[in-house]
């Protein structure tokens, strides 16, 4: 089961809903990243159920940033609770309003 925060930074208001860290349910897990070209921290998908079997990833995957959705090039590290704004580099906030999903 994940679950996914709502993040908001006091200093310019940008908000994101994003776990905050790796997460993970019955068919995917996601990592949160920071990509700096698109300046937004989200979730992204970085691996699938198969054949039956939950989604997994070997050691070597949990150690690699996944790219940024919209375009492999861009600059992207990955965002845990707690991290800079992507858009001002002040400290997110985590709100109190959070969505689990499986
Ligand atoms: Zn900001
Ligand atoms: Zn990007």
């Amino acid at each position: 089961m994940g679950t996914l925060h709502e993040f908001r930074c006091p200093a310019c208001g940008y908000e994101a809903q994003v776990s905050g860290g790796p997460a993970g349910g019955m068919r995917v897990l996601t990592e949160t990243i920071h990509c700096k070209d698109c300046r937004v921290i989200d979730d992204v998908v970085v691996a699938r159920s198969s054949g039956g079997r939950g989604p997994r990833r070997t050691s070597a995957e949990e150690s690699r940033v996944p790219p940024c959705p919209k375009d492999a090039s861009h600059d992207v590290s990955l965002w845990r609770a707690g991290g800079p704004c992507p858009r001002c580099g002040a400290t997110m906030e985590r709100g109190e309003h959070f969505i689990q999903w499986d």
